[in-house]
C-alpha cells in the first residue's frame, strides 16, 4: 500500500530506524517510522484513506503524521529534513533535507539504515554509516563524535540498546560517555527528555541490567547529582513478571524518603506513578513511626491501602515479619455486619455506627472473633 502511494506521489519513501534494525535482525517490531523525501502531511492523508486506521495526527510545522491502528502498530511519517540544535538538549528546528542527513540525525548506526519502498527498488537496504556492518559486530555505535554532547538522553539509549540485544558499545561511543558526563551535559536536558528515556528503560525486560549499567556509567549520579543505593538485584525471571510500578518502587527500595523526594524533583513522573511513590513514602515514613505489633494502628494505616504498595512495603526487612503476620490476619476476616444492619437493630444514625464497626473489625483481627457465629454472639453481648 505504501508503495502505491509513494507511487502515486512520485517520491521516494523509505522504512528507516528501528524496524529496519529488526527486521534485519528478524526481531518483531510494531513502530513503522517511515521517511518520504517530500510531504509527510500528504503521504499521511493518502495512507489513512487507503489502510484505515484508526487516529491520524499531523504535527503541520514538523511536516510528520503519524497513524495508529487499533492492533497497537504505529506508523510514523517524516519529511527528510536536517535539525539544528540552538543548544544541547534544545528542540530541533527542522528543513527540507536529504535521506542522508536525516538518517545522519540519528542516534546510533544500526538506527541509521532505511529499506526502500518504491516500485524499482523495493527492499533494498541504504546503509550509509555502517549499520549493517554493526549489527554483525554486535556494536552500538554513535554517528559522531559529538553525538552524546547534541543529546545527552542518547547514553540511556545506548545502555538500553546494548543491553537489549547483548551488544557491546563501541570503543568510541564508549569513551565518549565519561567525557560528557565531566562535561556536565545533563545540565541543558529537560527532566522530561530524561524520564522520558528512564521510563523506557524500566518498560524493557532486561530493565535491571539496564539499570545497573546505568549506575556503573555514572548516570544516575549525573543526573540526580547524588550516588543513591538504587536496587535492581532480583532475580531476572522475577524481574520480567513484574509492572512498572514494582519495577520502579522496587528500585527506590534501598533509598530513605528524603532521597525519594529528591529522585522525585528531579523527574516528571506520569501522574498515576508519581502519586503511588508519594503513598509509598508516605507509608513508609508512617510505618518507622508506628508501633507495628499495634494492629489497630496498624490497621488505621493499611486497610485502604492497594495490595502491590502492601507487598512491596513487605519486601523491606524492617516491616517483612509484621506486615505478614497483619495481612494474613487481615485476609482472615470475615465481617459480615453492616453499618445497615447496626442501624436495623436500633443504632443511632451517626458517628457510632463507624466506631462500632472499627471495633468489629479490630476484634477480628485481634483474633477474639474467628466465625461469623462469633461475630453475632459479640454484638449481642
Ligand atoms: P525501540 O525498539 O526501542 O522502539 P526504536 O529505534 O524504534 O527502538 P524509537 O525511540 O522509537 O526507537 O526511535 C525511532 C528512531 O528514531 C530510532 O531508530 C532512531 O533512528 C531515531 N531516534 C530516536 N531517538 C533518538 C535520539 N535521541 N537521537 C537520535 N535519533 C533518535
Amino acid at each position: 500500500v505504501i508503495r502505491e502511494a509513494a507511487s502515486e506521489m512520485g517520491n521516494q519513501v523509505y522504512l528507516v530506524g528501528g524496524f529496519v534494525r529488526d527486521l534485519l535482525m528478524n526481531m518483531p517490531n510494531n513502530d513503522l517510522d517511515i521517511v518520504v523525501e517530500g510531504n509527510g502531511i500528504e503521504l499521511g492523508r493518502i495512507l489513512s484513506k487507503k489502510l484505515t486506521c484508526d487516529k491520524l495526527v499531523l504535527h503541520a510545522s514538523f511536516g510528520t503524521a503519524s497513524l495508529i491502528f487499533c492492533n497497537g502498530t504505529h506508523l510514523d511519517i517524516a519529511s527528510t529534513r536536517r535539525e539544528d540544535y540552538d543548544f544541547p538538549g534544545a528542540l530541533p528546528v527542522v528543513e527540507e533535507s536529504t535521506l542522508r542527513e536525516d538518517l545522519l540525525r540519528r542516534d546510533f548506526t544500526i538506527n541509521a539504515m532505511a529499506l526502500c519502498l518504491n516500485e524499482d527498488s523495493f527492499g533494498d537496504i541504504i546503509d550509509y554509516y555502517g549499520g549493517f556492518r554493526d549489527l554483525q559486530q554486535k556494536e552500538i555505535r554513535f554517528l559522531h563524535n559529538l553525538s552524546f554532547i547534541d543529546d545527552p538522553t542518547r547514553m540511556l539509549r545506548a545502555i538500553k540498546f546494548a543491553v537489549r540485544y547483548e551488544f557491546k558499545l563501541a570503543k568510541v561511543t564508549a569513551d565518549a560517555m565519561p567525557i560528557a558526563l565531566k562535561e556536565d551535559v545533563f545540565a541543558k536536558i529537560s527532566a522530561e527528555r530524561f524520564t522520558e528515556e528512564l521510563i523506557l528503560i524500566y518498560k524493557e525486560a532486561k530493565f535491571q541490567r539496564m539499570g545497573r549499567e546505568l549506575i556503573r556509567n555514572g548516570i544516575f549520579k549525573a543526573w540526580f547529582k547524588a550516588d543513591y543505593a538504587w536496587n535492581f538485584e532480583e532475580a531476572e525471571s522475577v524481574g520480567e513478571q513484574r509492572s512498572l510500578t514494582e519495577r520502579w518502587l522496587i528500585s527506590l527500595k534501598n533509598l530513605d524518603s528524603n532521597e525519594i523526594s529528591a529522585v522525585l524533583d528531579r523527574l516528571t513522573l506520569p501522574k498515576s506513578l508519581k502519586r503511588i511513590t508519594l503513598e509509598y513514602l508516605r507509608l513508609k515514613q508512617a510505618l518507622k513511626l508506628e508501633d507495628l505489633t499495634d494492629l489497630k494502628n496498624l490497621d488505621e494505616l493499611l486497610a485502604g491501602v492497594p495490595l502491590l504498595l502492601f507487598n512491596i512495603l513487605g519486601s523491606d526487612d524492617a516491616y517483612t515479619d509484621p506486615l505478614k503476620k497483619y495481612r494474613l490476619l487481615r485476609e482472615g476476616i470475615q465481617m459480615k455486619t453492616t453499618g445497615k444492619d447496626l442501624r436495623q437493630s436500633g443504632v443511632r444514625e451517626g458517628p457510632e455506627i463507624g466506631s462500632i464497626l472499627k471495633q468489629i473489625r479490630l476484634a477480628w483481627l485481634e483474633g477474639k472473633i474467628r466465625t461469623p457465629d462469633e461475630e453475632k454472639r459479640y454484638l449481642e453481648i
